[in-house]
């Protein structure tokens, strides 16, 4: 609109813009951009015409042709910090060529809005509501830290002192200098944190937390946040991963979402009395995760290294559970909630090589699903486990999520209805989802491990 445009105009005469970028996430939700220099109206056209690309290269699905446009979403402007010269940033919309600039049913972006409207016609809420946890490693040197089979022999005993890294202080977390200056980067961009800390990895694995925002926001904050880290820590001389399990027998990555629902402001998963405050409404979106862990998984777990941080003894989830106290299941009604404003349950299964729009939209869908359904997670046998179900007899009651990558996509191709309420995933976004990742599949699985080399080579 024009009064966004005029926004826009005056950051760019503030401070001097010299480049506009458009940024867009591929199918996998890496993150590709392209550089205009500006000039006066450049934005009006931008937004009319907006700028030709390559999809093919962006791994969606043939449609017709490759041939597409990313135009700006003016709500998005912001100052990349990374670039030398000004530069206004904007997340794009990916729109096909035909006149009426259709937008493409494989741009994660277009998803969310459609799933927000959804939510709101199946229960009224007019918002939904995603705090994301954003843990990773910090390495000062790759070759040395990252190391693979040889990490074996060190950590047979892992489980004695796997804690001793949360909330580490000075002079072992390193890095909470490197934080603070993150927050402030963050901050910038629109993302405010609420705390960071030393994680439970011992080798320098970090926490941020973020604070609650809709579900589009929190997919593109999901992006800048990870832009910005992997750009400060490459400014730093240090190298970053989310990746869900970087070194064997250490605390995996994950990327845990918090989340709730509001009608004119009002939380809707609150009800006093009940168990942890939950609502039916609560109750049957935390069945319907539930119920669809294993489908879901495909797009909240969508690496073969997700289902090596998915094991038992290192405070990841494994079990299709709630309850308010146990870290195994795949969601937790924290217990520290006060303010009923912030009732919430906590999806813990999720890590950062997730394509974040895809991962929010296919979560929100499986929740909606369960109220279509009235899926109620007692009379499904999720919960509520308040103690260790994976001790004693509870343990041959419950469901575990998938053990690997290939589970969840089977699982995805049996259990995929709720996925196309409201035709917000196609039939051509599904196959191509399953065809990428079937063919990361089939490299890793292909691929001699250097653990193989030590188990089989004099075999
Ligand atoms: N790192 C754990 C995971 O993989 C979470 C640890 C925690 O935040 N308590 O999910
Ligand atoms: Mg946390
Ligand atoms: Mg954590
Ligand atoms: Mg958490």
């Amino acid at each position: 609109s024009k009064k966004q445009i005029q926004y826009c105009k005056e950051i760019i005469k503030k401070n001097k813009i010299e480049f506009i970028d458009l940024k867009a996430n591929d199918l996998t939700g890496r993150l590709h951009h392209i550089t205009l220099p500006y000039y006066e109206n450049i934005l009006d056209r931008l937004v009319t015409e907006g700028v030709g690309f390559d999809g093919s290269s962006y791994g969606f699905k043939k449609v017709e042709n490759s041939d597409m446009i990313l135009v700006p979403d003016l709500d998005t402007a912001r100052i990349d910090p990374f670039r030398d010269a000004p530069t206004l940033s904007f997340y794009s919309h990916i729109v096909l060529t035909d006149e009426k600039r259709t937008p493409f049913s494989q741009d994660g972006r277009y998803l969310a809005k459609k799933a927000e409207s959804l939510l709101k016609e199946i229960t009224g809420a007019d918002k939904s509501w995603w705090g994301p946890e954003f843990e990773f490693y910090i390495f000062s040197n790759v070759e040395y830290d990252t190391r693979t089979a040889s990490s074996y022999y060190r950590v047979e005993h892992a489980e004695e002192f796997y804690k001793k890294a949360y909330h580490a202080a000075n002079p072992f977390d390193e890095y909470d200098d490197f934080r603070d200056e993150a927050c402030k980067l963050l901050k910038a961009q629109g993302i405010n944190v609420k705390y960071h800390h030393h994680e439970v990895g011992e080798r320098g694995q970090q926490e941020i937390e973020t604070y609650f925002a809709d579900l589009l926001t929190t997919a593109d904050n999901i992006i800048t946040t990870k832009y910005i880290l992997f750009n400060f820590a490459k400014q730093k001389g240090l190298y970053i991963t989310f990746m869900p399990k970087p070194m064997y027998q250490q605390a995996g990555n994950g990327m845990h979402l918090h989340f709730y629902i509001t009608k004119n402001g009002k939380n809707l998963f609150y009800k006093k009395g009940e168990y942890g405050n939950f609502s039916e409404l609560g109750r049957y979106f935390i069945g319907g995760m539930l119920k669809h862990a294993p489908a879901l998984s495909a797009f909240t777990n969508p690496s073969t290294n997700s289902y090596k941080r998915l094991v038992p003894g290192f405070e990841a989830p494994v079990a299709l559970t709630y309850g308010m106290g146990n870290r195994a299941g795949a969601i937790r009604i924290p217990k520290y909630v006060s303010n009923p404003q912030e009732t919430r349950f906590e999806y813990r299964p999720p890590d950062a090589t997730a394509n974040p729009y895809l991962c929010l939209v296919a979560m929100l869908l499986a929740g909606i699903d369960g109220v279509v359904n009235k899926i109620d997670p007692v009379k499904e046998g999720f919960g509520p486990y308040d103690k260790n179900f994976l001790e004693g007899d509870d343990v041959h009651k419950i469901h575990f999520l998938p053990r690997n990558l290939a589970e969840a996509l089977d699982a995805l191709e049996i259990d995929n209805d709720f996925l196309r309420r409201g035709n917000i995933f196609t039939d051509e976004l599904l196959q191509q989802w399953i065809k990428t990742k079937n063919e990361e599949i089939h490299s890793i699985g292909t691929m001699p491990h250097p653990f193989e080399y030590k188990m089989y080579f004099n075999l």
